[in-house]
Parts: structure tokens; C-alpha cells; sequence
């Protein structure tokens, strides 16, 4: 995950609790992608150390837990980036430069300038993560499909060209996640600020509820509403589904008006993200335990990726 910022109800609800379960069947690893991040904020980049911090922070208070699961921040494993190396030299230029997901982000985020040689080697960065592990699943969204695709293709022609099997055929681990908008209705997202964070506080969760888009059709209290064309009504499916019926009854039948119906989903909110917050509480008043849980996780990450360099370095250059 890139450190971009605060994590919102969106990351949660797409990765992080799938995380928090897959630490019961499998041996996670979880990487603060910061080289990913520095490929779009090279600009503005101080503030990506910080921001780790504070994704590591949301990690553990969400349930990511170091002492069954290795978390690591990127760029204290040089061997990223030896093994990006490598892999860039056996990549062909044409399976980047036809990446869908590379086109889209050129063509959507103008803000910044993505033409650089960085931005078009992104898969392979994301190829050598995976692989310095050899891990056998990575969770994934359906959008991220093309890239685990791609990064299978390199893993192919590294054990064709160097070592058969070496690399494991590497298996998304896809979940049917439910997609939330951000408080405009449009997806939620750090650079529309309309998301709902895991850190904010009641009071402003009440402030972003009470903004939130509700169905353009119901003017008055009195008009019946339509709860499936409501921003609000989807939230209460999603985080309050044992009240979802009561809300679509007091909706459709002009029982309460929006303002109350939005103070009653923020404090649905409130109480689910509760635990985690008193848990951040308590975790963020020492930042420094969270740089050692870092650093310790560097170091087992370390271990593990120093042997695959190891045997890489056997496979390519033979033994000296
Ligand atoms: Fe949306 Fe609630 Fe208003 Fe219905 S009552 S339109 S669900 S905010």
C-alpha cells in the first residue's frame, strides 16, 4: 500500500480487513510501498516518511498484527530494487508501454508529470515485490488483475531464461469487496477529499456525514424518499445492515427527514470504527514503537529477500 496519506473507510473495506483475515490461513507480509509512492510524488516527497508512520499506525489498530505478520517499509529492503534491476533487463519495453492501467493514469492525473522512466517501470517495481518473497498469493482488487498478470509473464521468462521454477507462479487472491463512495458520491479518494478516515474524530465524522449527497428527488421531510438512489442508504447497507431495513422503512415512508437519517448513520460509524480508534489513541501517543515494529519487520524481510538474491545472482551470473 502506498503511504499517500490517511487511510479512509475505503482502504478498510478493500484490503485491510481482507488482510486482517488472511493473517489466520496464510503468512503475511505487508510492505509501505514508499518507492511506489516517490514514482507520483517525487515533488513532494518529505512528508512520505511521516505518512508510513501513519499507514503503519492504521495497519496495526486495524488488527495487521507484527507479531504474526511481517510489516516493512519498502525502502528499508534495498533488494527491491536490485531484483527490479534484474527484471528490467528482461522485460520488454512493449508489455509496459501497453499496461491499461499505465494509459488511464497518464490520461486521468495531470497534476503531475508521470512521464518519466520510473512511472513506466512501476510494474516491474511491483513484479520484484512480489517475487523477492516468492509468494504464492498476493490479495488483490480485479483492477489490479493486469498487473499481477504482468508480473506472472516476467516471472515466466525469468525461470525460462535463467532457472526453471525458481519463481513460483504467483495466485491472486481476489475478494468481492463492497465499493463505498466518498461523501460527494464520487469514488472515495484521498484527492477529492471526500473520504471518511479511520483517524477521523467523532466530531468531524458528523460534520462529513452531515455533508454528505442524499436523493436529489426528496426536497421536503414530507416527501417519501428513494433509498437506492441515496449515498447515505448505501452506507447504512454496507457498516449498519441490521438497520438497513428500518432506514429504507423511515426513508420510503417520509418517517425522518435526512438530517436525523445521516446523524444516525454517523454515529453508526462512530461505533464502528471505535475500537480502532482507541487503539490508534494509544499506539500514536509513541511513534517510536511503530518505527521499531518497522524496523524489526525490515529485518525479517531482509533475511528472506537477501536469499533470493542470493540464488538470483547464482541464476544469472553462474557461480564466480
Ligand atoms: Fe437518504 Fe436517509 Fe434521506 Fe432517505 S432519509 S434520502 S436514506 S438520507
Amino acid at each position: 500500500m502506498r503511504p499517500t496519506g490517511k487511510l479512509h473507510l475505503g482502504h478498510w473495506l478493500g484490503a485491510l480487513k481482507n488482510w486482517v483475515e488472511l493473517q489466520k490461513s496464510h503468512q503475511c507480509i505487508f510492505a509501505i510501498a514508499d518507492w511506489h509512492a516517490l514514482m507520483s510524488e517525487y515533488e513532494d516527497s518529505h512528508h512520505l516518511g511521516e505518512y508510513g508512520i501513519d499507514m503503519a499506525i492504521d495497519w496495526i489498530a486495524s488488527g495487521i498484527d507484527p507479531n504474526k505478520s511481517i510489516l516493512y517499509r519498502q525502502s528499508d529492503v534495498p533488494e527491491h530494487l536490485e531484483l527490479q534491476m534484474v527484471l528490467s533487463c528482461i522485460t520488454p519495453l512493449g508489455w509496459l508501454e501497453r499496461n491499461p492501467t499505465y494509459k488511464e493514469q497518464l490520461k486521468e492525473i495531470t497534476s503531475r508529470n508521470l512521464q518519466t522512466y520510473g512511472f513506466l517501470g512501476y510494474p516491474v517495481l511491483q513484479a520484484a515485490d512480489i517475487l523477492l518473497y516468492k509468494a504464492n498469493a498476493v490479495p488483490i482488487g480485479e483492477d489490479q488483475l493486469p498487473h499481477l498478470e504482468l508480473c506472472r509473464e516476467i516471472a515466466r521468462r525469468f525461470n525460462f531464461l535463467y532457472k526453471k521454477e525458481f519463481f513460483p507462479d504467483c495466485q491472486p487472491i481476489l475478494t468481492q469487496t463492497p465499493r463505498l463512495l466518498g461523501i460527494d458520491r464520487r469514488k472515495m479518494s484521498k484527492s477529492y477529499d471526500n473520504a471518511i478516515n479511520l483517524s477521523d474524530s467523532i466530531e468531524v465524522i458528523h460534520q462529513k456525514c452531515a455533508q454528505m449527497i442524499t436523493d436529489p428527488k426528496r426536497i421536503r421531510k414530507s416527501d417519501p424518499g428513494h433509498p437506492y438512489e441515496c449515498n447515505v442508504y448505501s452506507y447504512y447497507e454496507i457498516l449498519a445492515p441490521e438497520i438497513k431495513s428500518k432506514a429504507y422503512t423511515w426513508c420510503t415512508q417520509a418517517l425522518k427527514g435526512c438530517t436525523e437519517c445521516k446523524k444516525i448513520m454517523a454515529d453508526k460509524i462512530c461505533d464502528y470504527l471505535g475500537v480502532m480508534r482507541e487503539k490508534r489513541a494509544k499506539i500514536e501517543k509513541n511513534r517510536n514503537s511503530v518505527r521499531d515494529i518497522l524496523h524489526e519487520g525490515a529485518k525479517k524481510a531482509r533475511s528472506i529477500a537477501q536469499k533470493t538474491m542470493a540464488e538470483v545472482r547464482q541464476a544469472v551470473f553462474g557461480n564466480s
